[in-house]
Formats: structure tokens, C-alpha cells, sequence
């Protein structure tokens, strides 16, 4: 499990998050869900040290980081090393072709062997249906494709969670079917996920818990049912579009 306790993260003076505790459960998905503007990115960025906040902890079942205090690099290549990230727009090594793209953090980081982590990269891009596309580089793939090939490289090296920051926001709704395919299927098998998705259904679909934050202050923890079935007023207007 991963607990946030009293995160509070300030921009230019300007409190982002304020005060907020939430806890991720392993082997579940979580769903972090808010109007633009809100917190989500910050919130997700904070758990990887992406994002730095003023104060406040992090604690993984045998690691706690207070960023109120200076964190040692043992920790922070600890904390950094739990969770793996899926950005939005699938910044994979132009580069590289497709297995090097996912064996380059296994091998210099988790000091795999090459046929070790190629084993590894080609057993992932097969569970993608994408097995036959491990010599090509990025440019040559569809968007669709390569942000399943990010999943695969964030999955190469064992993190204890996955973290998605809108991971299908720029494709179009065929490809976006694709990667969703997968997550769901991950989730099916336990991986421990937490996502931040503007795809309602997918949320309904695939969440264990829902985070719904606005202006940096948690709305909403609880269960995904509870969250579409008997939403507050606020969070009506949020499921219908209105803000
Ligand atoms: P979206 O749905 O549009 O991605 P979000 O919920 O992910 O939004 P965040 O990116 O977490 O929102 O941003 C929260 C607030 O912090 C916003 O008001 C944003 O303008 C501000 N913010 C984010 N990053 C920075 C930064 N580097 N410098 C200053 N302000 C920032
Ligand atoms: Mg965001």
C-alpha cells in the first residue's frame, strides 16, 4: 500500500494541494479524477518525486520519505524505484528501436543481463500483441502503439506500482481502445495501478477506489460504486459535463 499523509504542495505561493491524505492499496487500481486544474498531475507527480512537495509524508510498506525533511539519495532511489510512470504522450527514446526502448532501465539500472531483459521485453511485448514490432523505432509505430510499448518499458522493470498520467489522452478513440484493453487486462491480473483519467467509463470500468479532487482539496475517496451510483450534487454536475 502506498499512504499520502497531509501532502501539501504550494506554486508560487499559490496552494495546489492542501492537506491531502489518501491511501493506494496495492494490487488495486486507483482512479484519481478532478476538473483540469486540480491537483492530479501534482498529486501523481508527488508519489515519484517528480513533484517535490513543502510537507508532508509517503510511506510504502517499508519506506516512509517526509518531504518536509531533506531525502537521501538511498531514499529517493528507493521511493523513485517503487513506482514506474506512463506519461501522456509516451516518451519513448526516439533513438532506439522498440526492445531497446524497454531493456535500457532493466539493464543499467536493475544491472540485468542483455538476454536476460530481452527475455523479458519480448515476453511483455507479446502480452501487448506486439511482438513482431520489437525492431522498429517510434517513429515507425502508431501512437496507440507506442504508448503501449511505454507500458511495457514501465513494466520492464518490476515497480511495485504503475502510475498513468492520462496515458490516452492524445490518441484517437480506436487506438485509445487498444491501450485501455491492456490496462484493464492489467488490472484483471493485480497490478497495482494508479491512474488519472478523464475517461469516465474506463474509471467505472476499472477502479477499485476513486480520488476526486478540485482546487487541491480531496472531494471524494471511496468506493468506484458508491462514486457513479450516489455522486453528492458537486460531483452530478462533474459526471454530467457542466464543470
Ligand atoms: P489537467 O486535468 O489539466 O491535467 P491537473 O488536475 O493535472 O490538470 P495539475 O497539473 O496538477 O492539474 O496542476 C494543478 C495546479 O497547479 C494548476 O493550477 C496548475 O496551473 C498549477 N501548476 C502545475 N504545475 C505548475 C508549475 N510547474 N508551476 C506553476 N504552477 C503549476
Ligand atoms: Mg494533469
Amino acid at each position: 500500500m502506498i499512504s499520502m499523509k497531509n501532502i501539501i504542495k504550494k506554486y508560487e505561493g499559490k496552494t495546489v494541494l492542501n492537506d491531502i491524505s489518501v491511501d493506494f492499496p496495492s494490487g488495486k487500481t486507483s482512479v484519481i479524477l478532478g476538473p483540469s486544474g486540480s491537483g492530479k498531475s501534482t498529486l501523481l507527480r508527488s508519489l515519484d518525486l517528480l513533484v517535490r512537495p513543502e510537507s508532508g509524508t509517503v510511506s510504502f510498506s517499508d519506506l516512509t520519505v517526509n518531504y518536509a525533511e531533506p531525502i537521501n539519495k538511498k531514499d529517493s532511489f528507493n521511493l523513485r524505484r517503487k513506482t514506474s510512470m506512463v506519461f501522456q504522450n509516451w516518451n519513448l527514446f526516439p533513438n532506439l528501436t522498440v526492445i531497446n526502448n524497454i531493456t535500457a532501465a532493466p539493464i543499467t539500472v536493475l544491472k540485468q543481463s542483455k538476454a536476460e531483459a530481452e527475455k523479458n521485453a519480448k515476453s511483455l511485448l507479446s502480452q501487448v500483441g506486439l511482438a513482431d514490432l520489437e525492431d522498429r523505432y517510434p517513429s515507425q509505430l502508431s501512437g496507440g502503439q507506442q504508448q503501449r510499448i511505454s507500458i511495457c518499458r514501465a513494466l520492464a522493470i518490476n515497480p511495485e506500482y504503475i502510475l498513468l498520467d492520462e496515458p490516452t489522452s492524445a490518441l484517437d478513440p480506436e487506438l485509445e481502445t487498444q491501450v485501455l484493453k491492456i490496462l484493464e487486462k492489467l488490472a484483471g491480473e493485480g497490478q497495482s495501478m494508479v491512474i488519472v483519467t478523464h475517461n469516465m467509463e474506463f474509471a467505472r470500468l476499472v477502479a477499485d477506489k476513486i480520488v476526486f479532487i478540485e482546487d487541491g482539496n480531496k472531494v471524494f475517496d471511496g468506493e468506484t460504486k458508491e462514486f457513479f451510483e450516489h455522486p453528492s450534487p458537486r460531483i452530478k454536475d462533474f459526471l454530467s459535463g457542466i464543470s
